[in-house]
């Protein structure tokens, strides 16, 4: 019987990406081989609980969830975690993966919505992006920048020229809470007219850091 470790599966609303506000079903998978300087999930780095997929899935469907994200840790460090997200679209629900962008994204059920990080330099990780993942990338799927100060929103700007990433899949610029202005970052993106979406993290504002919302 195929497991994943498990640090927690809780009900919110969808903080980030094109489903923001929606009643959402989180399933947070333990461990992360990256390291990023504003990681805001460090407690899913160790521990978590060893569970059969059957067992989880049946704790989602529970919610009867119309929206189910699968998050870390960074989710697809886990090898079962592709049948995982399989079951859980066999649900009827929208099902969207998190992932870094330093993992293979190839072989996922192509009913997931893959949303994927490319690492700024700011993060401290970028040279852990795959890049081989770009082209992967459908319409379907999001590609998410965090973005902590002036050089991580250029090296941003650059990157999607360098790739076209434009015609590739949704685009999100998110800025790091606490750390660069929305309303700065926000005057960038109008001022050099960006095809981008930008998005603040909702739950950051309804409940600060606190874990399972
Ligand atoms: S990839 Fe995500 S979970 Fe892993 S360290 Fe970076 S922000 Fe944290």
């Amino acid at each position: 019987m195929a497991q994943c470790r498990v640090t927690e599966i809780f009900y919110s609303l969808q903080g980030e990406t094109r489903t923001v506000g929606l009643p959402t079903v989180f399933v947070r998978l333990t461990g992360c081989p990256l390291r990023c300087g504003y990681c805001d999930t460090e407690y899913a780095f160790y521990g978590g609980q060893k569970r059969e997929i059957s067992d989880i899935v049946a704790e989602v469907a529970a919610y009867q969830p119309r929206y189910i994200t699968v998050s870390g840790g960074e989710p697809l460090a886990q090898s079962s975690c592709r049948q995982l997200l399989s079951e859980l679209c066999d649900l009827g629900a929208e099902v969207s993966l998190e992932t870094s962008g330093a993992m293979d994204i190839s072989n996922i059920d192509p009913r997931v919505i893959r949303v994927m990080d490319l690492k700024t330099p700011g993060s401290g990780e970028e040279k852990r992006n795959r890049y081989q993942n770009l082209q992967l990338l459908t319409t379907h799927d999001q590609l998410k920048f965090v973005i902590c100060h002036r050089q991580d929103y250029d090296w941003s700007v650059e990157t999607i020229r360098t790739y076209q990433l434009q015609d590739r899949c949704e685009l999100l610029f998110s800025p790091v809470h606490s750390e660069l202005d929305p309303a700065e970052l926000a005057e960038w993106i109008i001022a050099d007219n960006l095809p981008v979406r930008m998005q603040v993290q909702l739950h950051k504002y309804l409940w600060q850091d606190a874990q399972g919302r």
